[in-house]
């Protein structure tokens, strides 16, 4: 997958008539290899960028549609690949640290989330691109 996911990012970013740098490819290598949103700071410790460019090209790659800022329960920004470069999945958001985790759900709950989402469409005449289902309460570090 590693080549493909470079290989659709650097698409994304040409389109853009941007180019995928090596700092840009850091970036996303250090998101790649987490298992939840990170903030900036986090990306930074785990990454070697000097500080100015990293928050540049994280601003770069979130225009460009390659990252994607997490809405958590603190004022901190968190960042992950978009989706639709990485796998569908939900969100665990701690009220009281605010990390965020991520999990994914059995087919069988997703397919029942397109089952409502197909009846909210013909109800409503709202058409889903999307869906969010995030847990919200205590992590284990918290409880
Ligand atoms: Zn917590
Ligand atoms: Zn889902």
């Amino acid at each position: 997958m590693s080549d493909d996911l470079h290989g659709a990012i650097g698409e994304l970013l040409g389109d853009d008539g941007q180019r995928y740098t090596t700092g840009r490819r850091n970036l996303v290598e250090v998101l790649r290899r987490a298992s939840r949103p990170l903030t900036a700071a986090e990306i930074l410790a785990a990454g070697s960028l000097p500080l100015s460019s990293a928050y540049r090209n994280l601003a770069v790659l979130e225009a460009c549609g390659v990252v994607h800022r997490v809405a958590g329960t603190d004022e901190l920004a968190r960042f992950e690949l978009a989706e639709d470069l990485t796998d569908h999945h939900h969100h665990l958001i701690c009220t009281e640290c605010g990390t965020v985790l991520d999990f994914t759900v059995p087919d069988a709950l997703e397919a029942d989330l397109a089952a409502v989402t197909a009846e909210v469409a013909s109800a409503t005449g709202f058409r889903t691109r999307h869906h969010r289902l995030d847990l919200l309460g205590r992590c284990a570090d918290c409880d």
